[in-house]
């Protein structure tokens, strides 16, 4: 592999002569073929990154990749990171189910699935939770029965983000009911455009909806297409969790954005204070500014840390002790802004700044990143057991 020098010279050059200034900056991420409109800028940086292999920089070339070690990685995203390029492709193609056909795919599965989501071709939705399944997960009860060279899908599952926009699902179900239930679950790959998936989105308070229940009436999967193995799904679908929560955590080195230092909210912060009554000049709120600053750096070294420890493309246990505490920041930067933003913050209509109302919706949606891929309850109970041995 290149000195580190060198690549991050041929790196630099690169990006500066191929990344699109419609690329650059906050902005849409495509996650699969019916993801977003992109606009021709987002395109043509997609199909130049997946040209590359830095759609999913260290995959195996064989499989739309770069092969690129943990060094050279860094330098990657350091690169893409000095001139704000977005990252081209994300979701949960490329960070959940990739990552996981690399670990326990056949070679067959791996060459059919893994090109097609490096070039972000096909959207992608996770079909684990159901309405009597979220944090005991393994009582599921969606069934998928062997028909000669198929499976038969009955159920349903429900928060299945996105799902009206995908293509493919990975679905846990229950293959085996007559085993111990976490010995009975498989993980399958479904084709979501045949008649037997149904998607219903699911209105939030909000209007909008990236929430779904998607039912499976007789719906069909290859036989070749069980992920590690018939009943192997607890083994398998677990780790495909940790996929999930290293990409929240922002330690999933699979596609090109882990490891990306966000940009520090707490200028934005003391902005919102000044203009408050009793704001900056309190000391309570100045220490607890310093105090925010603080974990927000100890948060990014945590990041960095486990980036650097990774023997593969994401960590295992740690994923938990790092996607909590990265959630919880966000909410306490977020209550942090509603405290100083006072009824500047309750903006639902036209005389509200766009700001304003961002603010609120974003504080809002901060509330769910204590749930999805696991409530803030279940990573501590993970955390207390598997990171710090504590008995059951
Ligand atoms: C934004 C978002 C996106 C999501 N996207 C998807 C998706 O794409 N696909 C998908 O399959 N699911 C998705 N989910 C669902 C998510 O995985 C579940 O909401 C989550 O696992 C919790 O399950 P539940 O909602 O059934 O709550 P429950 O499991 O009913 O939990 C209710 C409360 O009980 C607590 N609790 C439960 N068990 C324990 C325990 N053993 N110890 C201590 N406390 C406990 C929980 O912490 C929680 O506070 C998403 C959720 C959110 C918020």
């Amino acid at each position: 592999m290149a000195d580190l020098n060198d690549f991050r010279a041929e790196t630099r050059a690169w990006l500066e002569k191929n990344c699109p200034e419609g690329a650059r900056g906050a902005g849409p991420v495509s996650i699969g073929s019916r993801s977003l409109d992109l606009g021709p800028d987002l395109e043509v940086w997609l199909e130049r990154m997946a040209g590359k292999g830095w759609t999913v920089p260290t995959w195996p070339v064989e499989y739309g990749g770069a092969e690129l070690d943990r060094d050279h990685y860094r330098v990657l995203i350091e690169e893409l990171t000095r001139i704000r390029a977005r990252p081209p492709l994300s979701g949960r193609g490329v960070n959940y189910i990739g990552p996981t056909l690399l670990e326990f795919g056949t070679d067959g599965q791996k060459a059919r699935w893994l090109p097609q989501i490096a070039r972000g071709d096909g959207a992608w939705a996770m079909g684990y939770s159901e309405p009597g399944a979220g944090s005991d997960l393994a009582s599921l009860s969606c069934r998928a029965v062997l028909e000669g060279d198929h499976y038969v899908i009955n159920g349903r599952k429900t928060w299945t983000s996105d799902a009206v926009d995908c293509d493919y699902i990975f679905v846990l179900v229950r293959t085996s009911p007559d085993k111990p239930k976490h010995q009975g679950i498989s993980l399958v790959l479904v084709d979501m455009s045949q008649e037997g998936v149904q998607v219903h989105p699911i209105r939030l308070l909000s209007g909008a909806s990236p929430f779904c229940e998607t039912v499976f009436e007789n719906a069909l999967c290859r036989a070749d297409d069980v992920v590690g193995g018939v009943d192997n799904g607890w083994t398998v679908g677990k780790r495909l969790l940790q996929f999930e929560r290293s990409t929240h955590a922002g330690i999933n080195i699979s596609g090109s954005q882990g490891g990306r230092a966000e940009e520090s909210r707490v200028p934005e912060l003391v902005q919102a204070y000044a203009g408050a009554d009793d704001g900056i000049d309190s000391p309570a709120i100045r220490a607890r500014l310093i105090r925010f600053a603080m974990n927000t750096e100890a948060q990014r070294f945590t990041q960095a840390r486990a980036v650097e420890e990774l023997k593969s493309r994401a960590p295992g246990f740690t994923s938990s002790a790092v996607k909590l505490t990265g959630a919880l920041l966000k909410q306490e930067g977020d209550e942090m802004l509603v405290e100083a933003m006072g009824v500047r913050m309750l903006g639902a209509d036209d005389s509200f700044s766009a700001s304003e109302r961002n603010a609120q919706r974003t504080w809002l949606y901060g509330k769910s990143l204590t749930i999805a891929g696991g409530t803030k309850e279940v990573q501590k109970n993970i955390i207390a057991k598997r990171v710090l041995g504590l008995p059951d």
